[in-house]
């Protein structure tokens, strides 16, 4: 036995594994506390109609502000509050305060469309996730077709039919649904067609991947998801442009909304506002007047 062998011997462990698995304990510590605490807040980030440059919604964006540590990027933390169950407290908050949110900014005149909100595996599979969003649009007050909940593909296809029978739910309440990250999840063609979908948020890697080898192929997926959207009657959104060529592909292929840097990045609540007030997004007349 290791104790044998004295108190200081972990020769069972690699010193990496073991900082690992403490680094993991002591998020998900943090995690469990981090609501009551309020450290948690959403930034906003614009969905663009590329025709227009007009402002049509946003996307919710979590953020964790932690008092030690500063801001700790979804990409931490995310996946540990899967891990512990903690995703779906906190998940809840995260819809709350978007609806609330959007609700206030409809009420003070504000143009905005649509807010979206991402959805994690672990709350999308809960028998109560489709009552618990019905509870707070009701709470909130914010018309349900002013939501649109976001769920990656690979989400969707872990298990088809079940993923089907709960969109199939939240549709009927008037919520838009989107499929994240597409493109990355391996979907069958026939499931996508069987998905009561609204959205194709096109994954950024390939919107990146624009103007990037400088062959004739840069920008096929795009294009092809694009066709394939706009047959199948889904709006589709290329996330992630940070570029003009990137911008002026999409719109050359009649891709209907785009969210990326080039426009803004996710911002606070204050501050999307006035984006809001500004309503148009003049990148769109190639001029940048937002940048970051
Ligand atoms: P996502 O839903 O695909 O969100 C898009 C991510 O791309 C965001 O990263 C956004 O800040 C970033 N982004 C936007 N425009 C650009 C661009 O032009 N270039 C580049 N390089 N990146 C851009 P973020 O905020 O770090 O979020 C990462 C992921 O964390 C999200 O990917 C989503 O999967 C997850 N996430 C964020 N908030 C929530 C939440 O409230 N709940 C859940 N379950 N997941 C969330
Ligand atoms: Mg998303
Ligand atoms: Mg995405
Ligand atoms: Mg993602």
């Amino acid at each position: 036995q290791a104790k044998d062998k004295g108190r200081n011997n972990y020769q069972f462990f690699k010193p990496e594994m073991n900082v690992r698995a403490v680094e993991r304990q002591v998020i998900e510590a943090n995690l469990r506390v981090a609501l009551v605490r309020h450290e948690f807040f959403l930034h906003y980030q614009p969905k663009i109609n590329l025709k227009t440059g007009e402002i049509t919604g946003a996307e919710a964006l979590l953020r964790w502000q932690h008092p030690q540590w500063g801001m700790v990027p979804p990409i931490r933390f995310i996946g540990i509050a899967e891990d512990c169950g903690v995703i779906v407290p906190i998940g809840r908050w995260v819809l709350r305060e978007a609806c609330a949110q959007t609700r206030y900014w409809q009420d003070s005149g504000l143009d905005i469309a649509t807010i979206s909100v991402n959805i994690s595996a672990v709350e999308f599979r809960r028998q109560d996730f489709v009552a618990a969003v019905n509870t707070i649009l009701v709470e909130t007050g914010l018309p349900p077709t002013c939501l649109q909940l976001e769920i990656t593909e690979s989400v969707l296809m872990r298990n088809a039919e079940g993923s089907i029978a709960i969109l199939e739910q939240l549709k009927n309440m008037g919520i838009q649904l989107a499929i994240d990250d597409f493109g990355t999840g391996y979907s069958s063609l026939s499931y996508l067609n069987q998905f009561p979908i609204d959205v194709l948020k096109i994954d950024q890697s390939f919107v990146q991947d624009i103007g990037y080898n400088k062959t004739d192929s840069d920008g096929i997926i795009v294009s092809a998801v694009i066709a394939m959207g706009n047959s199948l009657k889904q709006k589709v959104i290329a996330e992630g442009v940070e570029e003009q060529e990137q911008l002026s592909f999409l719109k050359d292929q009649h891709c209907e909304e785009g969210q990326g840097y080039i426009f803004s990045r996710p911002v606070g609540a204050e501050q999307f506002e006035k984006l809001l007030r500004q309503r148009v997004m003049t990148q769109i007349a190639d001029v940048a007047v937002f940048p970051n």
